[in-house]
């Protein structure tokens, strides 16, 4: 089969947009397009290339004092009646436009076309940021050759509708559970009601002065918010037990350990259990390579709210941020396309800044 990664195509990333989409790639199905662009990796002579099952590396060695990573993840969601691409007037639409094909077809772009960019970069074509972080293929990368990702500074293409989102907030997910004791609700002065003591808890939760925290001119506004509960045994007996799931997300000046502490501290007097956590990533915006990012993108940078990939790199130490042409608001949406203006803005400042 002909590689619909054509030469011309590779020259335009309105055009490997296209084609990228056009290569069906949910999550777990990423062979065929590991496979397309591998081949057109390996045709480049600037590029060493390496793969690790259907996550790509490829790297400039020109020895420039620095490093950077340029990455964006190859699978999307489950097709919803959106494939393959259509062009409607100035937008492609389609799944995986927005997010995050055409952030991963300006990478890809770069790596074939830019030979000799002022820093030295490592680009990585990934699989199945979807689903869950034990495929990821950044996530198995740190775990096989951890060298792949050694850099001073890393973007993820991710859809930011061509904006800066750096860092990221944490994540923190706890149960916080009363206690009573059982009676027949008949006779319920005999027993302790374990619902009617998660009222405090919850007045606790709605009374919670949440922060907003600045740093780098990013701010971060945290949120601490219910999101399950469960309790009650029969419609006549007086419950023992109830939880309330909480969710905490958290701004990078907390690692877990104060996030967690925070989150004991506020439900003093409970028995609190935290059942999953995931870093925040501080922007680190101070770094070189991010100072001229920044100017080459020639607006402010926004706080990344949710959690993205960029943590993986902060976790390594290494500053990262979010910028893409999708619009994040259409990601794993019906209707998701991208602009064609947006795809040509973002190669523009990418070549801008990597461009000797
Ligand atoms: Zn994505």
């Amino acid at each position: 089969m002909a590689n619909p990664l054509t030469p011309d195509a590779l020259a335009d990333p309105v055009a490997l947009t296209r084609a990228l989409v056009d290569i069906e790639s949910v999550s777990r199905n990423e062979k065929e397009i590991a496979d397309c662009i591998e081949l057109v990796l390996a045709d480049a002579p600037h590029l060493t290339v390496q793969r690790h099952q259907n996550t790509l590396m490829a790297r400039t060695d020109l020895g420039r004092e620095q490093r950077v990573v340029l990455a964006g993840h190859l699978d999307t969601v489950p097709l919803n009646d959106n494939f393959p691409s259509r062009m409607v007037d100035d937008l492609i639409y389609g799944c995986g436009t927005a997010d995050m094909k055409s952030g991963t077809a300006l990478a890809l772009h770069l790596a074939v076309t830019l030979p000799d960019p002022r820093y030295d970069v490592t680009y990585f074509f990934y699989e199945a940021e979807e689903i869950d972080s034990a495929y990821n293929g950044l996530n198995l990368v740190a775990q096989t050759h951890p060298e792949w990702l050694a850099a001073d500074f890393a973007i993820l293409l991710e859809p930011t509708y061509g904006v800066v989102e750096a860092g990221c907030q944490g994540t923190m997910r706890a149960v916080v559970r009363t206690t009573g004791r059982r009676a027949h609700s008949a006779r319920s002065w005999r027993g302790v009601n374990a619902i009617h003591a998660a009222g405090e808890v919850l007045r606790r939760l709605q009374e919670y002065p949440a922060r907003s925290v600045t740093i780098d001119d990013c701010t971060y506004r945290e949120g601490l918010n219910a999101v399950r509960i469960l309790g009650g045994v029969a419609g006549n007996v007086i419950p023992d037990r109830c939880e309330v799931e909480v969710n905490y997300r958290f701004a990078p000046d907390r690692s877990i350990e104060q996030a967690e502490a925070h989150l004991r501290e506020v439900f003093t007097g409970y028995d609190v259990e935290i059942t999953d956590a995931a870093p925040a990533a501080l922007p680190g915006l101070t770094a070189a390579p991010a100072r001229e990012f920044l100017a080459a993108v020639g607006e402010r940078p926004a706080a990344k709210l949710g959690w993205t990939d960029v943590a993986r790199f902060a976790a390594l130490g290494i500053p990262a941020l979010n910028f893409g042409p999708g619009d994040p608001n259409l990601a794993h949406t019906q209707d998701e396309h991208v602009e064609i203006g947006r795809i040509r803005d973002g190669a523009a400042t990418l070549h801008r800044w990597l461009a000797s």
